[in-house]
């Protein structure tokens, strides 16, 4: 449940103390103590996750409603220009934590988050392709 040498369990399970924006029983939101912008915030699962491939569902469901009330009210409260709400999983995707988190990222016109990709290209045989592949694994899920 809780892993040793983690430390998102250590401050979602309150054994380091933070300033938490929202606590339920399954969850805790901070803000982030490296942050990309005014209002970061990070979503924890108080259980132990090491990204989204492990997670139960029961907290897959949640922490979107979670991470969007928090979203609301950073919005209000900073009256961001723009806001994204995406995670991690993997280094070769930029996770550094590796306990499950959402990020909530506050954007502001002049900011210097940078979230940015250039649009590739793709076949229509590939996308048949690549559909009816994805269709077949999750058919096996
Ligand atoms: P990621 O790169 O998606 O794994 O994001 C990890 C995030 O955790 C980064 O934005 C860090 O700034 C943040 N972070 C790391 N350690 C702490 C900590 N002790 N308290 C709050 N945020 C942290
Ligand atoms: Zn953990």
């Amino acid at each position: 449940m809780i892993k040793d040498d983690c430390i998102f369990c250590k401050i979602a399970n309150g054994v380091i103390p933070a300033q938490a924006l929202y606590e339920d029983d399954q969850f805790k939101v901070i803000l982030d103590r490296g942050p990309a912008s005014k209002g970061h915030a990070l979503v924890l699962p108080k259980k132990h996750f090491d990204n989204v491939f492990s997670m139960d569902e029961d907290y897959t469901g949640k922490v979107f409603t979670i991470a969007a009330k928090v979203a609301r009210a950073i919005n209000e409260e900073f009256g961001c220009d723009g806001m994204n709400i995406l995670q991690n999983n993997n280094e070769a995707a930029g996770q550094t934590v590796f306990h499950f988190h959402m990020h909530i990222i506050p954007r502001y016109r002049d900011d210097k988050v940078n979230l940015v990709w250039e649009p590739g290209e793709i076949t229509d045989g590939q996308i048949d392709e690549y559909a009816e592949a994805i269709r077949n694994r999750l058919k096996k899920q």
